[in-house]
C-alpha cells in the first residue's frame, strides 16, 4: 500500500520555507554578508535563486514584471535540476471562462488510468516512501436496500463490525469505500467506483482557513496554491471535505526522466518538502484550451470537461439533459466537479 506520510531524507534538498523563518533568528551579520556575496555571485545559481525565493512575494500580489521574473527563476533552476529545458507558465484566467468537470459515474469501470495519468502530467511524487495521487477512485459495493436492512441489522457482517442502523441510504448502497483495491480484473460485478478528487468549490473551505492565503480561487474557478507561501499548516487539509488536499511529508520523489517540463506556476511546478498540494484542473492544460489529462486518456469517456459559461459547451449539454448530483451538496461550497448518471 502506498505510504504517504513518511519522510525522505535527501543530501541535496532546499531549505524549506518554514525552515528558514524557524532558523531566520539566527542570522549574523556575517552570515547576512556572506549571502549578499552569494546573491552577487553568478556561479552557484541554486544558491541565489533560493535566497529570491524565500523573499519573494505571494504570487496573487506580485506585479506583471515580478511574475515573470519569479518565473524566470525557476525556469533556470528546475531547468538546471532536470537536466531538460523546463518551462514555467503563468497564464492567468481566460475572461468569460469557467470551468467545470463532469463524471459519470456509471461508466467508471475503476481502471484508475486516470489516476496514473494525472500523476505523471503533474510531477507528483513517486515511489515506496512518498506516493502522491491526486485522484482518488474509491471502490464501492452495489448493495440491496431494505427498510428492514437499515432498521435491525445495520452493516454487513462481512465488514466485521455492527453498530446498527445507519449504514444504508436510500440509494442502496453501503457508504463504505476502499480506497485501495486489486481485482484481477475491472469493472468488477459487484462494484462501482467513484473518483474524486478537487471540487474546485465556488465556495472553497480550504481557501477561507488558510492563515497566509496562499491558496485562493482564480477567476475561471480554479482553486490554486502558490507552493512557495504555504507553511505547511495544514489547515486547509483539515477544511476540505472533499479529501482532495496532499501533504508533502518528505521531499517528493520526481525523477528526472519523468519529469513532465511543462509546467505552470499554480499547477504542477515541482513542489518542495513541506507543502500541500492538489488537483489544478491541469491549469498548464486547460488555460491553453486542452483537455485535462484524466480526461483525455479515460477509456470509457466517463470525465467531461468544459466552460460552465457556455451554454453550447459538453459540460452544459450534460448538465441540462443528466442525472445530475454534487456531492455534499448540503455544505454549500458549491462544486465546480458534478457526478451524473445517464
Ligand atoms: S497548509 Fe494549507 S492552509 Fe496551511 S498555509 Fe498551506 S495551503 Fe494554507
Ligand atoms: S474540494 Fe477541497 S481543496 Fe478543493 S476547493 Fe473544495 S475545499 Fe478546497
Amino acid at each position: 500500500m502506498p505510504k504517504q506520510d513518511s519522510s525522505k531524507t535527501k543530501d541535496n534538498k532546499l531549505t524549506s520555507r518554514r525552515d528558514f523563518l524557524r532558523s531566520a533568528g539566527n542570522y549574523t551579520v556575517a552570515s547576512l554578508s556572506g549571502a549578499a556575496m552569494l546573491l552577487s555571485d553568478p556561479k552557484p545559481a541554486k544558491a541565489n535563486v533560493t535566497w529570491e525565493e524565500h523573499f519573494q512575494k505571494n504570487y496573487r500580489l506580485m506585479t506583471d514584471e515580478e511574475k515573470q521574473e519569479a518565473i524566470e527563476r525557476l525556469e533556470t533552476r528546475y531547468s538546471e535540476e532536470y537536466g531538460k529545458q523546463v518551462t514555467v507558465d503563468g497564464t492567468p484566467s481566460i475572461e468569460g471562462v469557467l470551468f467545470g468537470y463532469a463524471l459519470n459515474i456509471q461508466k467508471c469501470i475503476g481502471c484508475r488510468r486516470c489516476v496514473k495519468a494525472c500523476v505523471a502530467e503533474n510531477n507528483q511524487s513517486r515511489g515506496d516512501e512518498q506516493q502522491i495521487e491526486w485522484i482518488r477512485v474509491l471502490r464501492m459495493e452495489k448493495g440491496k436496500f431494505s427498510e428492514a436492512d437499515r432498521d435491525q441489522h445495520g452493516y454487513p457482517e462481512s465488514f466485521g463490525v455492527q453498530v446498527g442502523g445507519n449504514a444504508y441510504k436510500p440509494a442502496g448502497v453501503v457508504l463504505e469505500g476502499q480506497h485501495y483495491y486489486e481485482p484481477e480484473q475491472v469493472p468488477e460485478k459487484d462494484a462501482f467506483y467513484f473518483p474524486m478528487q478537487c471540487m474546485q468549490c465556488e465556495k472553497p473551505p480550504c481557501v477561507k482557513v488558510c492563515p497566509v492565503r496562499t491558496t485562493y480561487r482564480d477567476p475561471d474557478g480554479i482553486v490554486v496554491i502558490d507552493y512557495n507561501w504555504c507553511i505547511g499548516c495544514r489547515m486547509c487539509i483539515g477544511a476540505c471535505p472533499y479529501w482532495a488536499r496532499r501533504f508533502n511529508w518528505g521531499e517528493p520523489n520526481l525523477p528526472k526522466e519523468e519529469m513532465n517540463p511543462v509546467t505552470h506556476y499554480l499547477g504542477n511546478r515541482p513542489r518542495m518538502k513541506g507543502v500541500v498540494e492538489k488537483c489544478s484542473f491541469c491549469v498548464q492544460r486547460t488555460r491553453k484550451g486542452r483537455w485535462t489529462a484524466c480526461v483525455e486518456v479515460c477509456p470509457v469517456g466517463a470525465r467531461k470537461f468544459g466552460n460552465l459559461l457556455d451554454p453550447n459547451s459538453e459540460i452544459r449539454k450534460v448538465l441540462a439533459k443528466k442525472k445530475v448530483f454534487r456531492l455534499r451538496a448540503d455544505l454549500n461550497t458549491y462544486p465546480k466537479f458534478f457526478y451524473y448518471m445517464d
